[in-house]
């Protein structure tokens, strides 16, 4: 008898333990921050190849089952997708080398919906970013920063999403990003884990020369593009879970994007 006691106290104990260690999903909103990836989806206009399945089964077999598979192909960047240190730095880490704590991070939304709807050429500036962790706080290291433009209402529309939809021609775009001040300082002073945002590039349309890329890639800080849903984020308190395709040497990646929000 003695010893069943025992038995069952020690399996309460364990059962108390694993408990403890499992996360309670039923306490979260889970948002999917990524857009799904089909004929509508927007790309670069000077990429020379789109997303496109190609079905290669879809019926019944001789065997009398019903069996569906496709094939996929798909640049790195675009859609909803992954900047990978190395898409602009020789050095920089590749898609795979990326650590997961760069990847699942807690998150911090600043909400520059206003300044964007007024300017779509709107770049986040230091300033902006001091004045927000004057109201909500300091930015701690590993944050993956999320900026809320407000842009992802116009997917997919390419002209009002990138402010032109010539195809072949990147010089007219037009859409708001972070300002290489802002970049600066999130990715060399505040140390954040990566810069995320609902338009198509962590540099503003009119950019030519890739300023805010070329600050993220050298800090090894990932970008997160085309991201949507933001909107559904609390300022703090979110946890984003963003994790590409693990391709090997790749320079980005299609991501599919997700945020846990406490309920
Ligand atoms: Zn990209």
């Amino acid at each position: 008898m003695r010893r069943i006691v025992a038995a069952i106290a020690l399996t309460v104990a364990a059962a108390a333990v694993l408990a403890a260690q499992a996360i309670d999903v039923s306490r979260y909103r889970i948002v999917d921050l990524s857009h799904g990836y089909g004929p509508a989806t927007l790309y670069w206009p000077t990429s020379t190849s789109k997303f496109t399945l190609t079905r290669e089964a879809n019926g019944p077999t001789p065997g009398g089952y019903f069996y569906a598979s496709n094939s996929v192909s798909t640049p790195e960047h675009g859609g909803t997708h992954l900047d990978a240190p190395r898409h602009f730095s020789e050095k920089g880490r590749t898609t795979e080398q990326i650590p997961l704590e760069q990847l699942v991070a807690p998150a911090v939304v600043i909400d520059v919906t206003k300044e964007c709807a007024a300017d779509r050429d709107y770049r986040l500036t230091r300033e902006a970013v001091l004045a927000f962790e004057k109201s909500h706080g300091a930015i701690a290291r590993g944050t993956a920063i999320l900026l809320k433009t407000g842009w992802s209402r116009h997917w997919p529309d390419a002209k009002a999403y990138l402010g032109d939809a010539t195809p072949g021609d990147a010089s007219k775009l037009s859409f708001p990003s972070y300002g290489t001040d802002a970049a600066r300082l999130l990715v060399e002073e505040r140390g954040v884990a990566a810069l995320g945002i609902d338009t198509a590039s962590i540099d503003y349309g009119r950019s030519t020369d890739f300023q805010v890329h070329r600050i993220a890639a050298a800090g090894n800080v990932p970008g997160f593009e085309n991201l949507t849903s933001l909107d559904q984020l609390p300022t703090r308190g979110a946890t984003v879970i963003a994790l590409p395709m693990k391709i090997e040497g790749g320079s980005g990646g299609p991501l599919r994007a997700i945020a846990l929000v406490p309920r």
